[in-house]
């Protein structure tokens, strides 16, 4: 990495995954908003759903899901009951016509750590209370080692047509750094496993930054990784935050890897992948030619949301569980964090947000324009506050804070175009970062860049 990009590199930005991010909602939120915000849906809006299942068999100590181990599977088993319950309320409210919802994601932890008879249940309660539309993607995460043959048909047979699952590195030194040994032959067994099934896309997500990496590992494990040719595969930084994750602390900061190593590590990651003929898209994703990701991305459609980078078009997005984000046309609505606050709240028969916040004109339109950057490596920002009823001399700030990375050729602008060179893509949030009127700068709130 050239010195003068480092500055940049070190920086914490936001994923923007949303925008304003989760940082910027607030306490205390009216729980009866989110209610509004759901009654108000139009009937023809469509739809996403999200549902976390905040479990884990093992804890990763790289994790920074919102996730725990549990002592027995009571515990998950009384949280699917109050996700039924909460599902079933949420359904009831919603403005929304029954069978508009064209993406189904679980998330987590590890979704698969629920039985495939209680995803069952999940399942049939959401097509019940919001209905799943024809052809609907339904999506989770998972964890391989414990996808046996039976659980990879019996998930296809209920319905789920993509999976994910971590595969982070496939070097055993790391993975002993990790607390998350999985061997190259398990995974290689379960992607075929899940092809047999029916599972019509496979995504494998890679990681760099962490202890005992070196551009050599990681440049092994993309071309094993490539080898097994998943449709999609994310590659994420590591981002040590034990202050945040106290299990973080089980790794050791003399351990990893400083920032230059990390830029050598996700450039050696994204040769190799594209040189196995994946494409690459955004920030940190890559995608066979054929995958719908790879197919908008080139046509310019892109869209990014709490997934990550995604297809969906929806008009909101409804979440489900502990610590879920709702996001409706006008703001974002957080459920308690706490699982015994969320389910308290539900067994109560009330709504389990405690967060959010509601946006303003002046966001959405800074949220098309991070959008833009984030998906399409640029951003037409005078056409963009046109469209929102602004001027773009209300951008001024954002030129200003823009400048620095324009002297660094991080990017460029050409009449009312912020453009990001291709080459430049793991500063993309950088870029991005120029636009959040909310950034502040204040130190360990966000990953570096880097
Ligand atoms: S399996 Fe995934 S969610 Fe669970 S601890 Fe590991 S990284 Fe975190």
């Amino acid at each position: 990495m050239e010195q003068k990009l480092l500055p940049f590199a070190l920086q914490d930005v936001p994923r923007y995954t949303s925008y304003p991010t989760a940082v910027q909602f607030q306490d205390g939120f009216p729980a009866g908003l989110a209610d509004q915000w759901l009654a108000e849906l139009r009937p023809t809006a469509s739809l996403s759903a999200y549902v976390h299942v905040p479990f884990c068999q093992q804890l990763c100590w790289y994790c920074g899901c919102h996730t725990s181990v549990p002592n027995s599977y009571g515990r998950a088993s009384t949280y699917v009951d109050s996700l039924i319950r909460d599902i079933t309320r949420s359904g009831t409210i919603s403005g929304a016509r029954k069978g508009n919802v064209q993406h189904l994601h679980f998330g987590g932890g590890t979704p698969t750590y629920l039985s495939n008879a209680d995803l069952g249940r999940i399942l049939a309660c959401i097509n019940g209370s919001f209905g799943l539309a024809p052809g609907a993607e339904i999506a989770l995460e998972s964890d391989p080692r414990g996808i046996t043959r039976d659980r990879a048909f019996g998930l296809a047979a209920m319905g789920f047509n993509r999976i994910s699952f971590g595969v982070q590195d496939f070097a055993l030194p790391v993975q002993m750094k990790i607390n998350r040994l999985q061997t190259y032959g398990l995974v290689a067994h379960v992607t075929t496993l899940l092809r047999e099934a029916g599972f019509a896309s496979i995504n494998f997500d890679l990681m760099y930054g962490l202890p005992a990496q070196t551009v050599g590992s990681v440049r092994q494990t993309a071309q094993q990784a490539a080898a097994l040719r998943p449709n999609r595969i994310a590659v994420f930084g590591y981002a040590h935050v034990p202050w945040f994750k106290k299990h973080q602390r089980m790794i050791s900061d003399a351990e990893l890897p400083g920032v230059s190593e990390r830029y050598e590590q996700a450039s050696a990651i994204a040769e190799e992948l594209v040189g196995a003929g994946y494409i690459a898209i955004g920030l940190d994703h890559f995608a066979l030619p054929d995958d719908a990701l790879a197919v908008v991305a080139s046509t310019g459609t892109l869209r990014r949301n709490f997934q990550g980078y995604t297809t969906d078009t929806a008009d909101a997005l409804i979440a489900f569980g502990a610590s879920a984000i709702s996001e409706f046309p006008q703001g974002f609505a957080q459920a308690a964090r706490d699982t015994l606050a969320w389910s308290e709240a539900i067994t109560d028969g009330k709504s389990p947000v405690m967060r959010g916040l509601a946006t303003t004109a002046e966001d959405r339109m800074r949220t098309a324009i991070i959008e833009q950057i984030m998906c399409n490596f640029a951003a037409d920002i005078g056409q963009i506050a046109d469209r929102h009823g602004f001027n773009n001399t209300m951008l001024k700030d954002s030129l200003f804070r823009l400048q620095p990375l324009v002297e660094a050729g991080l990017t460029n602008i050409n009449g009312s175009t912020v453009r990001v060179p291709k080459e430049h893509r793991l500063f993309l949030r950088s870029v991005a970062c120029a636009f959040d009127s909310h950034y502040t700068g204040a130190k360990n709130r966000h990953a570096k860049a880097i």
